[in-house]
């Protein structure tokens, strides 16, 4: 699975969704391009030549299903492949899936297991694995519908092996709860899994390096495959050009849905900077971007919650 392909695929998603947003509401695609691009589709081809419409799928697709936590509504077992496996565009070229195949429950667990232990075992960056205590791999639940995607692992979660654990993470545990989930509800993760070295200095983070969030990436894609959230939420700047290679400034990204392998992404900022400006507007940008997950998730919202941060 190649990220050119996924970041063509994510192109095109965003493309059809600026599309719908501007009214329209089918796109004309030659057959031969449809034969071409994806097979499992080619039944519903249209006369040699001509045409064929497509429906721009809702914008709000997958994710439109009611948010079920994951704890108590598992998901159906995912033991026939066939019958929801998304269609599969394969490009010239290409030999790959969009994602993961389903899996059982006991294979997906067993898959995210044995990923975990490479993770664990992973000295691709030997300058971080000689100075990491622990490898921070992730938390949650696999089932999760809603995934939260952080830069590192700081001094605190590289101790304790869990991300999001220290001051920042406390602010971000609050943050889930505030829309009625618990942490073990979703599944939190990181673009790096090691804690970012700081030779020399006795405290202190600094940003992940292009070439380390390069090599640590595949995890996380490893992790989201299997995971399949319904939507992710990005955590500042770091996370957001991990995951779409985009260096905008996060004050012009945050509240304006992008799509990650075809889920959809809400950049929001990194709680560490709610910490820094503790103003209420700050905050008000993060629930609001909050809100709209929970919309997405069509999780209830009561009159209290829309109301988060705003002034009597
Ligand atoms: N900041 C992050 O981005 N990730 C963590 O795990 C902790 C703090």
């Amino acid at each position: 699975m190649s990220s050119t392909y996924h970041q063509l695929l994510d192109a095109t998603i965003q493309h059809l969704e600026d599309l719908k947003a501007h009214g329209v509401r089918h796109v004309a695609i030659a057959s031969e391009t449809l034969r071409a691009l994806a097979q499992p589709v080619a039944g519903r081809d249209a006369p040699p030549g001509r045409p064929m419409e497509v429906p721009i799928p809702k914008a709000d697709g997958p994710a439109a299903r009611p948010y079920q936590k994951p704890t108590l509504l598992p998901r159906a077992p995912q033991s026939d492949p066939s019958a929801e496996q998304p269609a599969l565009l394969s490009l010239p070229g290409e030999t790959v899936a969009a994602q993961a195949p389903l899996l059982d429950p006991q294979a997906k667990a067993a898959a995210f297991a044995a990923l975990r232990e490479r993770a664990l075992a992973c000295v691709k960056c030997p300058h971080l694995a000689s100075s990491r205590k622990t490898v921070v791999f992730g938390v949650g639940s696999i089932d999760a519908q809603l995934m939260f995607v952080g830069e590192a692992p700081g001094a605190d979660e590289d101790e304790q092996g869990e991300p999001f654990v220290g001051k920042a993470g406390q602010l971000l545990t609050k943050i889930i709860q505030a829309t009625g989930l618990q942490r073990a509800d979703v599944y939190i993760g990181n673009i790096l899994k090691c804690r970012p070295d700081t030779p020399g200095q006795s405290a202190g983070n600094r940003k992940p390096t292009t070439d380390e969030m390069a090599t640590c990436i595949p995890y996380l894609h490893e992790q989201i495959d299997l995971i399949r959230p319904k939507v992710l939420v990005a955590l500042g700047a770091t996370a957001v050009e991990g995951l779409l290679g985009k260096t905008i400034g996060i004050t012009k990204l945050r509240g304006t849905w992008k799509t990650y392998r075809g889920i959809p992404l809400m950049p929001t900022y990194h709680p560490a900077y709610l910490l820094r400006n503790q103003a209420m507007s700050e905050k008000r940008k993060v629930w609001e971007d909050m809100l709209a997950v929970m919309e997405k998730l069509e999780m209830p919202i009561s009159p209290k919650q829309r109301n988060y941060f705003l002034k009597p």
